[in-house]
């Protein structure tokens, strides 16, 4: 039976009983040693209420309808009230920030409230982001306001649909209270409402986790807490041994080439892939200053504090993955007696996701029996000439799904003179393109048509194929603005409409092409639609 309230949930807190703790119990920020977590109680708020509720993940963890309007758990996913079921922490790790070790930096404005397992076995987590200051806050608050939680709130579950692999979020809360923000960095900080995202994870762990053991030579530490995560997150990999080990640092390679694969499938920037950003699952965590491609970028980043580095741009996500895998092998190393486990590892991320990569840049322009020289070729091709084109990521592939090629009547223009209608929409600019780009995307479309004649798929099998991977409404920067600018207006209608086209991203949806548009004009350089600060 579902549960209508989180008292009905099972809850088994196995990180805090397995692992150890920081024997200090008060909430200031210092430097914690030897230990995982801190136990740590949320802030209580004036007036939590809930304005985003995912009701597919309230159903995965056990939970019936009428739990979303239950006085309790708006209480709980705000951190008002912390009842006996739950064991509040934060975790302690640290991390690389942009390419430089940053020390310890652990939860600072997260809480995990506690472990819930299902009726069916599996393990979850619940995380309070924004819910108040940690031993490991610094200089900060610990809080988060509505901006940046409404974007961790749908994202989240956008990209769940998307099948890219993610932590989740079950709820948005606005907290009543007011948070002080300096959103450009420019001395003009204005009080902003506040809000906190309750996370959902089988776990949290970040390569940074390891990391802060092995910096701070927390030897045992360190090897109890790999041994830890292969029993509790890599089960299926049997007890900790130095085979299991050198398997599970495989699986966390591999896992990793998944996802980046899957960001440069849909066109989303991470934004600051920091190696306490980088989940140990492989799932997109912490999302932050993030943002979808439109115009095809492959230098393109939101993060304002990245504009001049780019560190973190689109482009260089796959290469960023392998160098914190790099950092996260340093850090195992005093685990590892022979470092031969952990380069076989690297190596396996770099050929994992080429051979992902290509087969899925092949499946996103429908290619996908052919193994031939000249698919590969129109795959390497591509990014160059939408570059030049100015094409909408998204969108281009929608259209080229559309592209007719076995059934193009002969009368049609055979020699394809022009650029197609349907691809003409997808481009930003098209009465500004250079004869150069015109040239290149017709000569890439000309190619294609040939290749795909020779295939001989149908048109409309490779429509229907293409439009599994390449979705049709992502959740573009500006809409997410727009759905912020509503909910700070009280109005959170805009959260829910877009959270429920995005449960179905690949499927046309009656009464929803507005929300599968390139994005418009006024949103080309505002705050929030094209570049983003971490300030949240
Ligand atoms: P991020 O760049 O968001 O991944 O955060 C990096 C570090 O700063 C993490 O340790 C966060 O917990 C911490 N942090 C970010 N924002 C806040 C905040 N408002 N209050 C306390 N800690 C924060
Ligand atoms: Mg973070």
């Amino acid at each position: 039976m579902p549960a209508n309230e989180l008292s009905g949930l099972q809850f088994d807190h196995r990180f805090v009983r397995e692992l150890p703790g920081d024997a200090i119990s008060d909430n200031y920020r210092r430097q914690v040693r030897n230990a995982c977590y801190s136990r740590v109680a949320p802030t209580p708020v004036t007036c939590p209420r809930i304005i985003g509720w995912s009701w597919e993940l309230a159903a995965t963890l056990g939970l019936d309808q009428q739990a979303r309007n239950s006085d309790e758990t708006a209480q709980i996913l705000s951190g008002n009230l912390v009842p006996d079921f739950l064991q509040p922490f934060a975790m302690r790790y640290g991390g690389h920030q942009f390419g430089n070790w940053a020390g310890q930096l652990g939860d600072g404005r997260a809480i995990i409230l506690g472990e819930t397992v299902t009726t069916g076995g599996n393990r979850w987590m619940l995380q309070l982001k924004g819910a108040g200051p940690t031993p490991y806050s610094r200089t900060a608050d610990g809080l988060a306001v509505l901006r940046s939680s409404v974007r961790e709130f749908l994202c989240s579950e956008a990209m769940f649909h998307l099948g890219v692999p993610t932590t989740r979020a079950l709820s948005l809360v606005t907290t009543g209270e007011s948070v002080l923000r300096d959103m450009f960095y420019d001395g003009n900080p204005r009080h902003e409402p506040g809000a906190v995202v309750c996370r959902v994870a089988p776990s949290f762990t970040r390569f940074g986790n390891f990391q802060i053991h092995a910096a701070l030579k927390e030897t045992e530490l360190l090897q109890k807490f790999v041994d830890y995560t292969i029993a509790t997150d890599f089960p299926e990999l049997g007890e900790p041994a130095p085979e299991s080990r050198k398997e599970w640092f495989h699986q966390v390679c591999q896992r990793t080439a998944e996802m980046i694969t899957h960001w440069m499938r849909v066109g989303f920037v991470h934004g600051v892939m920091n190696t306490d950003n980088m989940s140990i699952l492989g799932l997109t965590i912490d999302y932050g200053p993030y943002g979808w491609l439109e115009d095809y970028d492959t230098n393109w980043t939101p993060n304002t504090t990245d504009a001049n580095g780019r560190r973190y741009c689109f482009g260089r996500q796959p290469s960023i993955a392998l160098w914190n895998l790099l950092q996260l092998a340093n850090a195992l190393m005093p685990v590892f007696s022979d470092p031969a486990p952990l380069q076989e590892g690297l190596d396996l991320y770099t050929s994992h996701f080429n051979k992902q990569c290509l087969t899925m840049m092949k499946q996103k322009i429908g290619l996908t029996s052919a193994a031939s020289e000249q698919s590969e070729q129109l795959v390497d091709a591509l990014p160059g000439v939408l570059q030049a084109a100015e094409a909408d990521m998204t969108l281009f592939y929608r259209q080229l799904a559309e592209f007719p090629t076995v059934s193009l009547p002969a009368a049609a223009d055979p020699a394809l003179q022009e650029i197609p209608a349907g691809i003409r929409s997808a481009l930003y600019r098209p009465e500004q393109l250079t004869d150069d780009a015109t040239g290149k995307l017709l000569t890439w479309l000309r190619d294609y048509r040939s290749e795909i004649q020779k295939t001989g798929i149908p048109d409309a099998e490779r429509r229907t194929a293409m439009n599994q991977v390449n979705p049709l409404y992502v959740l573009r920067n500006y809409l997410a603005q727009l759905a912020i600018d509503r909910a700070e207006q009280g109005d959170s209608s805009l959260i829910e409409e877009l959270l429920a086209v995005l449960r179905n991203p690949y499927d046309e949806q009656p009464g929803k092409a507005h929300f599968a548009e390139k994005r418009p004009d006024w949103a080309r350089h505002k705050a929030g639609c094209s570049m983003l600060s971490c300030s949240s």
